[in-house]
């Protein structure tokens, strides 16, 4: 099969591209370093198929980054049938130096032209024409996104691909085209492939090259030697000529529109959002906004202000309605809190959906006649564990949208850099900060984006702190926690309290980070460089796919792990030691639960609660293979205590199994909120704990497991005593004063060390 491979700088559009050809759901993300690894595909509209390589995004083909050795090692030895070099056209000049080092490799190769939508938007004209006589290669314009112009690109690499091509470099007109030329010829002289491409990096003294071919690296010495004229940093002066001549011969392919020379939309966004005092409150700020619209009761906080909702529901929805179903499809959209934010409608459909659905199922059960056992276990165990997770999955999605709107539209990349700004003089760089903030869908993508990072030390702690940065999974958990402490208690907004949860993880994360510099993780920070991609309105195709990419996953995971999680929770519930079907207090997981409660007293939920306070130390340990059966747990388990409890109201839909919670085992808010941060940062579900595994030097994940139980049980324990009396507040400020004062101590001790020897301490 033919092999066409994309290559091109970070965020030009490859994924995108890539995704338009193979019709695959690859990540796109708008800022650079989302594609760490090659990926596959297959493109079926030529009359051959095409094997599709999706390239990690570079800047140049040196050998300094994981990206850089990846791409290049592809293009030379897995000698693709043509290179397509996707170009941004709206970044010319910088694309285009890439492609200067392309061209020098014996590869056909065809330019795609992308982004042309936004360069005619702009006005701006360019001619394919002119630039394909100069680089004596097909250029062809296209827009990935818009997926205009592929076919014929595709066409044009096809023919291309029939015919050998001999590289070409830019380097001609300077002083190191005749010492490149020798180097060349005499790598020609032993056979060595795509002799011109390693010709030049050999002059520029690449790394690699310099190991490899060190006879010829003798040429370029003795030239060096003779020629002390033309200067001694020859990667500096083959980057500096290949600039210069993309200047004379290529820049006059694009003509840039008056219009645009005028300050550019982009510039004037940023001076706001990316402020050096007001960016991270801003930041902050439209968080929040979208914690309100997904989990707000009160839809911009109307009734707050007016106060109107009390007399609607005063007045009664039966004098609305007189129809009970109605009614509660009334209440979908309006409450005593107020009127409903999009994402709490969607959150009450969801859930008067699987209220109806139960019913039905439950109904259909008893009057086939079914065995107790099997209604039992299909509406207790599979039906309310499934229900549980499924009722929030809009929800959610609804929230991922907005973060995918951030996230498409650029702003994701300036909360990086902003971060960075703020957080580096900690030992946080804005880089880590990218796989950070992709933890907010999943961590197992998060950890495996973390390759890219430089430093392993920082690769290590970006992987430990990835979880805390709440994903999907961890959601629900949030939601019903905080819905249901919302509703109970009047006065607290359950928008407010998911927002600050999440907060809080950040900023246990950028605690976390400082105190690993601090301590076992020494070191300095590497500069950290992104070029901020221009904002562009989020495109709806790349959102859905985004969306439907998620939903696929939930459902994919709710009907396995999660009922499979469920139907073993049901069943050492409803089962003694004897295998004999009992009720929950004699049951296996009763014991269980009673043997293991002790530990979690600390934290709130632990010997306090009585009897059945070890619903929460089961729920956290299935939370361990994945998150989302933490709230699964609670809907198996709320109907079967509820039964030996009497006249314990068994709410089943929505948040509803958390408020019996708390009425059945007395459960205080404080108590439930260190709960939430006991699994926020615990060891994360089973797949992003193997991928951490994975990204992690081997002999190292014991003590990131370590960290993860450490941090949970200390913070959640403290969380719940300075939440339940206030003033444990000074005790935790005075440890956390001495851990500080200790740190700063130990980090003096080796400046004093050197003073001793010859150098006097640089800091002093
Ligand atoms: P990669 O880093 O090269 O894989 O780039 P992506 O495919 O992730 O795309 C980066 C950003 O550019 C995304 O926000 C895309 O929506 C956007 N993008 C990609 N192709 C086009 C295009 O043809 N026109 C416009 N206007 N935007 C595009
Ligand atoms: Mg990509």
């Amino acid at each position: 099969m033919l092999k066409f491979a994309l290559a091109g700088n970070p965020n030009s559009g490859k994924t995108t591209l890539f995704n338009a050809l193979t019709g695959s759901t690859a990540h796109v993300g708008n800022w650079p370093g989302v594609t760490v690894d090659k990926r596959e595909g297959v493109y079926k509209k030529l009359n051959v198929p095409v094997s599709i390589v999706d390239l990690p995004g570079i800047y140049s083909l040196s050998p300094y980054t994981p990206e850089e050795v990846i791409s290049r090692n592809f293009l030379l030895e897995e000698k693709p049938d043509c290179v397509i070099n996707i170009v941004d056209a709206t970044n010319l000049e910088r694309n285009l130096y890439l492609t200067t080092q392309i061209l020098e490799i014996d590869v056909p190769v065809v330019i795609a032209l992308n982004m042309m939508d936004a360069v005619k938007k702009r006005g701006d004209k360019l001619d394919a024409k002119k630039l394909e006589e100069r680089t004596g290669v097909p250029v062809a314009e296209i827009s990935a996104l818009k997926e205009e112009g592929i076919r014929e690109l595709m066409e044009r690499a096809y023919r291309a691909a029939q015919q050998k091509r001999e590289g070409k470099t830019v380097l001609e007109e300077t002083k190191l085209a005749h010492l490149i030329g020798d180097v060349k010829i005499a790598l020609e002289g032993k056979k060595v492939e795509n002799p011109l491409f390693h010709a030049v990096k050999l002059t520029e003294g690449d790394e690699l090259e310099v190991k490899a071919h060190p006879e010829e690296l003798k040429t370029v010495q003795a030239f060096k030697e003779r020629c002390a004229d033309v200067g001694s940093d020859y990667e500096a002066l083959v980057a500096d000529a290949r600039y210069r001549y993309i200047t004379a011969h290529f820049s006059s392919a694009l003509v840039r529109s008056p219009r645009a020379k005028k300050q550019d939309r982009s510039d004037r966004a940023d001076r706001v959002l990316t402020h050096r005092i007001w960016g991270i409150p801003l930041f902050l700020l439209i968080l929040f906004s979208l914690f309100h619209l997904t989990f707000g009761e009160d839809f911009l906080y109307l009734n707050a202000i007016f106060g109107f909702a009390k007399d609607v529901e005063d007045s009664g929805y039966a004098v609305l309605t007189g129809n009970d179903t109605l009614n509660a499809f009334v209440a979908v959209f309006y409450s005593t809190a107020g009127i409903s934010t999009p994402g709490a409608i969607l959150f009450n459909l969801m859930g008067f959906a699987c209220d109806q659905a139960g019913g039905a199922i439950a109904a259909g059960l008893e009057s086939a006649g079914a065995y107790a056992w099997a209604q039992g276990l299909v509406n207790d165990g599979i039906w309310a564990g499934l229900s549980g997770v499924l009722s929030f999955v809009p929800q959610i999605l609804f929230l991922f949208l907005l973060i995918s709107v951030l996230e498409d539209s650029g702003y994701m990349a300036r909360v990086a850099f902003i971060l960075d700004r703020a957080f580096r003089r900690f030992g946080l760089s804005g880089r880590a900060f990218i796989p950070m903030i992709m933890g907010f869908g999943c961590s197992v993508p998060a950890a495996i984006n973390t390759r890219t990072l430089a430093d392993e030390k920082e690769r290590i702690m970006t992987n430990r702190v990835i979880p805390f940065f709440t994903c999907g999974a961890k959601a629900p958990i949030l939601a019903a926690v905080c819905g249901a402490i919302a509703s109970v208690y009047t006065g607290v907004n359950a928008d407010l309290l998911v927002f600050a949860l999440y907060v809080f993880g950040m900023a246990m994360a950028v605690v976390s980070v400082a105190i690993m510099r601090q301590t076992s993780m020494r070191g300095e920070v590497a500069p950290f460089i992104m070029e901020l991609p221009s904002y562009h309105l989020p495109q709806f195709r790349s959102l859905m796919v985004h969306l439907w990419d998620k939903l696929k996953h939930y459902i994919k995971k709710a009907f396995t792990i999660i009922v499979a999680s469920a139907i073993v929770i049901w069943f050492l519930s409803s089962f003694d030691w004897s295998w004999k079907m009992t009720d929950i207090s004699q049951s296996i997981l009763y014991d269980i639960g009673s043997f293991v409660q002790w530990i979690c007293t600390p934290m709130g939920f632990g010997l306090q609660l009585g009897e059945y306070g070890w619903v929460f130390v089961v729920a956290a340990v299935t939370g361990l293979i994945a998150k989302e059966n933490v709230i699964a747990t609670f809907y198996v388990l709320v109907p079967a205590i509820g039964a030996v409890l009497p006249g314990w109201d068994d709410g089943e839909n929505g948040i509803g199994a958390v408020v019996a919670l708390m009425q059945g085992t007395g459960i205080t808010w404080q108590a439930l909120i260190a709960f939430t941060v006991f699994n926020m940062l615990t060891i994360p579900c089973f797949a992003a704990a193997a991928t951490v595994r994975a990204e992690t030097p081997k002999g190292k994940f014991r003590y990131t497991l370590a960290f993860w139980m450490l941090t949970s049980f200390v913070t959640a324990s403290a969380v719940y005593l300075v939440l339940s009396w206030w003033w444990t507040v000074f005790v935790a400020a005075a440890i956390l004063a001495i851990f500080v004062a200790w740190c700063v101590l130990r980090n003096r001790r080796p400046c004093r060390a050197q003073k001793t020897g010859k150098n006097s301490c640089a800091r002093e």
